[in-house]
This record gives structure tokens, sequence and C-alpha cells, in this order.
């Protein structure tokens, strides 16, 4: 892979003191035996070697940084000669990017003439408000540089120098307040801003707030900026940011420091010896060492070197850890170096990998892209109730959560971020894949910039995450085919006429959202139209449209729900699913899914609506032995419930109440950790005669508010009635409020509930309150109490 971004060290030496500086403060001390300056020959050299790697490598572009130590004490005459030495040696067709990377003190009206004529644009180190910038820029004396360098902002704010001006390189530093220094930086009216995590290894970890709490300081610093940055409606790039918004979509990465694009970066000391990225300065005394030199070695032969080519070798040169996570698209592992510790080199995540974790949820979470962690897989989960996936929900909705409810726009937003979790995990079980930028990923990238609508419609498809949640599990039985039957599935809905081939198992291939196409097994091709997929098959044949439509139930309202009888992933809720329906089960279906959506907006209108916001799949599911219900959610399946049609209307409703109950919970619990998720002790559920973990209790007992306030409603609708359904309803309401009331008390006293899962643990108790305090009549509490004696229900 050709290197097209060279770092050229113009001087060694800097007029600054800055404590935080990795060239002079860290573990490398190369500097000290350096020359001061670049030689003539040595640049010369350097513009020849640029030059013959761009026309073997045919490259169209090159940027050249020149760069310290302080450039600028190089004189204008050795950067005058650089650049000019640079730009003669480029091929026809080859374009430099020529940039400065200064700390600004000693830019002058001279040198911006110089620059402009040069065509050589200016990055200045600014790292925020006087406060900020003084912590660190510092001369040797102790003097603030901040006067110093606001002096050349300004200059390149001049109207002639403008366009010089390519931005400001900012280091954090928690201690500096994010808002002061954002706003800062604001101010000077950069085109960009370069958000530098301080460098650390895990030898050297970064610097924590003494007493700080937080365990991701860099990243609730970074996100308190992304959110000043959106509120301003971006006013200057953040390459940050944006590679992020750009990772979690499928495309490349703008900085070395995020992402999964091979390194193409090489630097060429003073003494005219190369280098690797000159982070790793901070690693250990001679990390960057190649041994090579701009004489001796052509930029191909410092390709090779083994130290390049691991940071081009994308994820499979990644830790374990990283390459299973899901961020890792979006993430990389973090700059190099930052992965360093002395036993295993770098082997290793970042160290700011809970920083970075829950940097990009956050940034992805925020609404301009996506991204996501998946459920437990996360290898940082987040402590104390943070968000794993910045949450798009109010403290309101939370609220409204907490207390069993959440209405259609609380519960749209816990599609939204399932969405963004499902796009991240499909982006990572692609990676994981190795098949790079093949058709199906190009196609389906390509589409979510041009009709971003199908693409969405088909991801929301609940067992497109099931697909690579089995992948990122290491089930590789599942083959690659479900991705590109999704690409096909999207190239449909947007109709352009987009081909792609879909392998076609089972006599047919499922288009996800749309249905069944029978075709013989092999490679087929399909050609989305708007008028239906067109599918040429192994053996030549054509078909046209589907052999098979996904069924939709229209219901009272306007609103539809799939019943999914043909996906093969639908296979997701631990217990078998019911194949194609007959005509005649359909109609069963279609009746009963009518009632019950009536039934539910009748008797649980504070459910109802979410329900209806959220609930966009309704998998049949094989009867269970001797007529029993059988019912269930899959958390890697949002917007799914599996059911076996029960034998009357309202059973199904109190089915998808409760199943809705474990869809919204799961998101919930993808958004926030609201117990430990190292508590490996087992509960029992007053319900169940077994013990089980608590992320169990907790699911059930979130189901039970629903049924419970089901019964309830039933109960006061019978009031002064007698009857059997009467009688039952009593009972039921005081069985499962008791159930439920003792369910809320074991979960709040377990020691093992976050904050934010004692908050939930709070506002389910203030739904149950009330409930305990209808009066039933002491036959309703003994039909209850019997039965809690002699079998532990299940509903
Ligand atoms: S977030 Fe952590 S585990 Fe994930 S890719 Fe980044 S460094 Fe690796």
């Amino acid at each position: 892979m050709p290197l097209t971004q060279f770092v050229v060290k113009m001087h060694s030496r800097c007029d600054l003191a800055c404590d935080h500086c990795y060239v002079y403060e860290h573990a490398d001390s190369s500097w000290r035996s350096r020359p001061k300056v670049i030689g003539d020959g040595i640049l010369a050299k350097a513009a020849e070697r640029i030059g013959e790697h761009a026309v073997a490598h045919r490259l169209s572009a090159v940027r050249v940084v020149l760069h310290g130590g302080e450039p600028l004490l190089a004189g204008p005459d050795r950067l005058r000669r650089a650049a000019e030495a640079l730009r003669a040696a480029l091929p026809p067709g080859c374009s430099l990017d020529l940039r400065i990377h200064t700390n600004g003190v000693l830019l002058s009206e001279a040198f911006c003439a110089l620059f402009a004529e040069l065509d050589l644009k200016v990055g200045i180190s600014l790292d925020g408000d006087k406060v900020a910038n003084d912590r660190h820029r510092r001369f040797a004396d102790g003097r603030s540089s901040h006067p110093q360098v606001l002096r050349a902002v300004a200059l390149l704010n001049r109207p002639e120098y403008r366009h010089l001006y390519a931005g400001l390189l900012c280091t954090i530093d928690i201690e500096n307040d994010p808002v002061a220094v954002y706003r800062a930086l604001a101010e000077l009216q950069p085109p960009a801003v370069d958000f530098l995590l301080p460098h650390a290894t895990w030898e050297e970890p970064p610097k924590r707030l003494p007493g700080g709490s937080a365990d991701t300081p860099y990243a609730d610093w970074l996100l308190a900026v992304h959110r000043l940055w959106e509120a301003d409606r971006r006013p200057f790039a953040v390459r940050t940011f944006e590679s992020v918004h750009r990772t979690v979509r499928g495309l490349s990465s703008l900085t070395e420091s995020l992402g999964l694009e091979p390194s193409d970066l090489a630097v060429l000391e003073t003494d005219g010896t190369f280098e690797q990225a000159d982070s790793l300065k901070t690693a250990y005394d001679g990390a960057p060492v190649t041994g090579m030199n701009v004489f001796a070695h052509s930029l191909d032969d410092l390709a090779r070197h083994p130290g390049i080519a691991a940071r081009q070798s994308g994820l499979a040169g990644l830790s374990a850890t990283c390459r299973a996570c899901p961020v890792v698209r979006a993430c990389g592992g973090g700059l190099y170096a930052h992965r360093y510790r002395a036993d295993n080199a770098f082997d290793n995540p970042s160290v700011y990998c809970g920083d970075l974790m829950t940097l990009i949820n956050g940034i992805a979470g925020s609404g301009g892209s996506t991204a996501g962690s998946p459920s437990g897989a996360a290898p940082v989960p987040a402590q104390g109730g943070e968000p794993l996936l910045s949450a798009p929900l109010t403290p309101a909705q939370l609220g409204e959560l907490a207390r069993g409810y959440g209405g259609a726009d609380t519960v749209a937003a816990l599609g939204t971020s399932q969405l963004s979790l499902t796009r991240a995990m499909l982006a990572a079980a692609w990676d994981a894949s190795g098949q790079g930028r093949a058709e199906a990923w190009e196609l389906l990238s390509e589409l979510d910039v041009a009709a971003p609508a199908a693409v969405d419609a088909v991801l929301g498809h609940p067992y497109a995450r099931a697909w690579a949640a089995r992948r990122l599990a290491g089930d590789l039985s599942v083959g690659l085919g479900p991705m590109a039957a999704l690409a096909a599935a999207a190239a449909v809905r947007a109709g352009r006429g987009d081909a792609v081939a879909v392998p076609a198992r089972g006599r047919g291939l499922y288009l996800p959202t749309l249905g069944w196409v029978g075709v013989p097994d092999g490679e087929a091709v399909v050609t989305g139209r708007a008028d239906g997929p067109t599918v040429r098959a192994a053996d030549g044949s054509v078909r046209t449209g589907l052999d098979r439509a996904v069924r939709r139930v229209r219901l009272a309202g306007g609103w539809t729900v799939a019943l999914e009888d043909l996906d093969p992933l639908r296979d997701s809720h631990d217990h078998p699913v019911a194949e194609r329906l007959p005509e005649a089960e359909l109609l069963g279906w279609t009746g009963a899914l009518r009632e019950a959506w009536e039934l539910l907006g009748r008797d649980l209108p504070g459910y109802a609506e979410g329900i209806r916001a959220g609930l966009g799949t309704v998998t049949p599911l094989r009867p269970g032995p001797a007529g029993r219900d059988v019912s269930s959610a899959a958390r890697q399946a949002y917007g799914a419930v599996g059911i076996a049609r029960p034998a009357t209307a309202p059973t199904l409703a109190l089915l998808l109440a409760h199943e809705f109950q474990h869809v919204k919970l799961g998101a919930v619990l993808d958004l926030f950790d609201l117990y430990d998720r190292a508590d490996d002790r087992l509960y029992f559920a007053p319900w169940r005669p077994d013990p089980r973990p608590l992320e169990g209790l907790l699911q059930g007992t979130y189901a039970h508010l629903a049924v419970t306030e089901y019964w309830g409603t039933r109960t006061a609708a019978y009031d002064g009635l007698a009857g059997e359904a009467a009688d039952r309803a009593r009972a039921q309401f005081a069985l499962w409020r008791r159930y439920t009331a003792e369910a809320v008390e074991r979960l709040a006293g377990s020691g093992a509930l976050t904050g934010l899962g004692l908050r939930f643990a709070e506002g389910m108790g203030e739904s149950v309150a009330p409930w305990l305090a209808v009066a039933l009549p002491a036959a309703a509490e003994r039909d209850a109490e019997r039965a809690r004696r002699e079998s532990p229900a299940e509903v």
C-alpha cells in the first residue's frame, strides 16, 4: 500500500517548552542527537523519493506537513526551498497538499506572504482559552505564549491570508473547561479544529482528575464539545467527530487516530532517517525507529517495514478485544501508540478504550449518524448508569420508561438508537468477515447516501441485527448471504435498477421486508426496480417479482404489522417458528391481531401507543405443548415479538403487551447499565420456581407491570359485576400485583442495581403502589394465594 502522507521535520528544536509535548517530554529522546535544521540535500532527496513514489503508484495527491520541533525556526529560505523542491518533484496529475504545523509564536506577515506565494496552509497549535493554553503551552521561562498565538491567528484571519488558515490543533486537558475551550476556539473562526487526546500508553496512562469519579473523562470532555458544536450547527470541521459520523456509515475515517483505514503516513527526521508515526515517541525510547533513511531506502522499502505494515493491516492488526468490539469500525483501536504496554507491545486496546467507546456511542447516538454497542458484548461496559449509546431520551422519557410506559415519541427514540446499533453491528460483522468493500457493502453504502429511507427501512428489519449478532458471536454458519440480501432489498426499495449478487439457498432467496423469490440454489443476481426485483438465477433463468410476499396486517388507526413467516433468520426466539402460514391461519391471525389491538387500546392505553410506535413484526411460533401459550421477544431483534397464536384475542393482547415490555427494556439496556453486569448471583422471581440472573428478574418484573395493569383495568371494568370472568380478573389482578410488588422490592434490595437501575426500581414501584391500594374481595386474595402456593404462574 503506498504512502501518501509525509511529515517532514524542518527543525528539531522548539521555542516553547510545552510540558505535554511528545517530542521532548515523552519516552523517546532521539531529538537530542539530531541536527537542528534539515539539510538541503536531505530535502532534495526526500522530494525525489516522494516524486518517484507518486509516479510508481500513480498517486493523484500527496500531503506533506512541514513539522518540528517548531518548523518556523528553519527560516523562510529553507521553507521556500522545501516547498519548491516538493512541487518540482511531483509528476503531472499529482497534487500537493502542503501544510505547516506551527505554534504560531514566530508567524509574521513576511511568513504569511511567503506561504501565500507557496500555497502553504498553516495549522496552529492552541489548547483553548488563555487558562487552557497557559496550562502547558509556555516558554521555557514560564511566560504565556497565548498573546503571540492569538496574534498569529489574527494574521491568518486577514482576508489576504484567510485561505492559508488550515485550522487549530487543540490538545485536550480534562482540567480545562470544555465549554471555555470550545468558545475560545470558535471565536477564532477556524475552518477546522483537531482535538487531540494527550499521548499516553498503558505504561503511562492518561491523567485523571484528582478525586474525579468519571470513568471516561476524555469522552465526557469531547462530548461536551460535540454538543456545543452540533448546537452551533457545526461551524467548523472537527475530524474526530466527522470521522465517527462517517465510519459508522461505512465510509472512511478522516484521521489516523480512529477507524480501520490503513496508515499511509511516514515521517522524515532532520537527519534524513525515516520514522514511523511521531506519536510512537510516547511509547518507548526508539519506538518510531525504522532503521531506514532517505538516501538508502525508497518509500516502498519503508512501507514494507513491519511497524508500518502493522498499521496497514486493518482489523487483523488489532488486539482480540478490539476485533470483537462493536465499535471497532469507528474506533479502529484508537491511535497505535496509545495501545502500548511493555509486556505485549501493541497487542492491546487503546489506553483510552473506555473513552473511545463512550465517545463513539455518544456521537453516533446524538442523531447525526449511527453506531452502537451490542447487548452484553461491550468490552468496556459503562458503569453507574452512564449511557452506553448516547441516549436520545429526555429525563422525562426515561422516567416514563422507568414506570413501565413509553409513548410514541419515547419508543420512536428507542427505535432510532436500535437502528444505530444494528448499523454498527452490521458494520462490525462485515468487517470481521474480511470482505472489505465488496459489492454488497459498496451498494449498501452508496444507497445509504442516495436513498437513506430505503436503507433504513431494510436495516430496521428485526432480523438484520440478528444476523450480525450471530456472526459476531462466532456463528459463521449463517454465511454472508443475508448482507447481500439486505443490499438487494434496499436496492428494490430504492428502485434505481442497481444489481447485486445474492446466494440462493433452499431453492430461493429472501429479501428482507419484501419476500421470497423461488430460484435454484447458487449465485443469483437481483436487480432492484421500482416495480419489484428481477432475479437472474444461477442457471440463467429470470424471474420477475416475488413468489411469496411478506404479509402485513392493517390495524385500526392505519398502522400495519408484518407477519414474518419467511425470513430464515426469524428463528431467534428460543422456540421453533411456524412455517409459511396457510390462508386459514393467516385469516385467524389477522382477526386476532385486529381484536387484540382494540383491546390494548381499551385496556392498556398507557402502553398501546408505544406498541404501535415500535412493534413492526409478529413472528408466528409453533404452538406450545398441550396448547400452552408461547411467546418470546428476542434481544437481538428489536421490534419483533414471537408468539404462537393463542386461543383468544385477549390472551394475544396480553402476550403482545408482555413481550413488547421485553423489547422496550432490551433497548433501554442497550443504552444504559441498570445493573452490575459482573453480578453473577441468581435471584428468585416470585412467579418462577427456578432462580435466574438479575436481568431475568428485571425483565420479568418489567413485563409484569403491563400484565398487572391489564388485570387491574379488567377488574375496574367488572366493578360491581359478578361472574366467572370478573372473578378471574380480580384473582389475576390480586396475584400479579403481589408478584410484581415483591419483585420490585427484590430488585431494589439486590444491591446490584446502578443508580439509574434504582431509579427504574423506584419508577416501577410508583406504578405498583396504586394497584396495591385497590380493595379486592377476600375471595380474590384467597384465590391468588392458592394459585401462588399451588403453581408458580407464567404469563
Ligand atoms: S473501543 Fe476499545 S475495544 Fe473497541 S476498538 Fe476501540 S480500543 Fe478497541
